[in-house]
């Protein structure tokens, strides 16, 4: 993975200070890790980052001393690292780092209730905590030409690991037993990790849309609903395909046929300046015709990159437009008990002038 091409961290908080303002706020306390990390490399477990005009401060403690500023060095992000053993000590960190800053902001969605009181009755008294809501989401919803290729380098490694392992299905293995050797794959093509927990579910288990890996043994007539992912340097894929073992029965093959339609008819909406909830609405509409409204349990996609589910939403009730450079996944689903489920999922960036699937796997059902 060391041919990917930089990522232009630096920009990322000039943009974010722009919006500032707007927000009612001079300066800005990051505490979402995925969000540090956005804004300055840095892939620890706990620090706090001061975003202010004069310069930002990434505030963590003693194990983070080198990793912190060998990573925020190497992202080329305008932030400086301050190291200190006590929470009492990073708490004057940051406060000398936020200069005497009025108005701070913090996310609100990532801030608990007791972390907020601490800060407006022990560290920042005579501040004045602004709520903000969405500032890096919007941002982070927009990626840039090093972002797509890791998304691209993630896609690509799950859809070489599932043509290595499909065949596996055939043989009758337990849902667990192939999430394995699917995971084990995309280890073993240079992921750092799975995306998210691998989904396998087989007969009765892929009616339910987020199954776990199971003990069941896949058996013939079963359809199989496979959803997993790569990470690439942060970065997640996300894909769906529903196999079937031995023949489909015709009901199964009206639901895949159905499904593919949907799925199609959705990716085929991806453009900029569609609005989300149109795209969901294409794939809705496909199942809602067939009387099968019903069975399509859930929302049509989401937004991936550093996070697996991130703005923007594609569901019924998404307000988000889409513009060049979203990445969003389509996936839509029918889920009957008495059959299993179907979902196919691909994510696509939205392009200049409309929209690339970076998720290829072929769409064939035979294993
Ligand atoms: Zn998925
Ligand atoms: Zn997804």
């Amino acid at each position: 993975m060391s041919d990917l091409p930089p990522m232009d961290v630096a920009g990322r908080t000039q943009r974010l200070l722009a919006l500032l303002e707007g927000a009612g706020c001079e300066v800005l306390l990051v505490t979402n890790l995925v969000d540090i990390r956005y804004l300055t490399g840095f892939t620890g477990s706990a620090g706090v980052l001061a975003v202010a005009p004069h310069g930002s401060t990434l505030v963590s403690d003693g194990r983070y001393r080198d990793q912190a500023a060998d990573e925020v060095a190497a992202s080329g992000a305008p932030a400086v690292v301050s190291i200190s053993p006590t929470q009492a000590g990073q708490r004057l960190l940051l406060a000398e780092a936020l200069g005497g800053a009025a108005t701070i902001g913090l996310q609100a969605a990532h801030v608990s209730w007791a972390a907020q009181r601490s800060y407006a009755a022990d560290a920042f008294p005579d501040a004045t905590l602004v709520p903000t809501d969405g500032l890096l989401e919007g941002l982070r919803a927009v990626k840039d030409d090093g972002e797509v290729a890791r998304l691209q380098a993630a896609a690509a490694i799950a859809d070489t690991a599932l043509a290595a392992t499909r065949s596996l299905l055939a043989t009758g293995p337990t849902e667990r037993a192939f999430a394995l050797a699917l995971d084990q794959e995309v280890r073993r093509l240079g992921a750092e990790d799975v995306s998210f927990e691998t989904i396998v579910g087989s007969g009765p288990n892929g009616a339910k849309p987020h199954a776990r890996p199971s003990t069941r043994f896949v058996e013939a007539g079963d359809l199989v609903v496979i959803d997993f992912g790569a990470l690439v340097d942060g970065y997640h894929s996300d894909m769906t395909r529903t196999l079937v073992v031995g023949e489909p029965s015709a009901t199964q093959r009206r639901m895949l046929d159905l499904v593919l339609a949907s799925q199609a008819a959705g990716v085929a909406a991806v453009a900029p300046g569609v609005r989300c909830s149109e795209v969901d609405r294409a794939c809705r509409e496909v199942i809602a015709d067939a009387g099968w409204g019903e069975a399509f349990l859930h929302g049509t996609g989401h937004g991936v990159g550093l996070d697996i589910h991130e703005a923007p939403a594609v569901s019924t009730t998404s307000t988000a437009t889409l513009v060049a450079g979203h990445v969003v996944t389509v996936e839509p689903g029918v889920y009957l008990p008495e059959h299993g489920g179907v979902r196919i999922e691909d994510t696509v960036i939205v392009t200049e002038g409309g929209s690339r699937p970076i998720t290829l796997a072929p769409k064939t059902i035979a294993p």
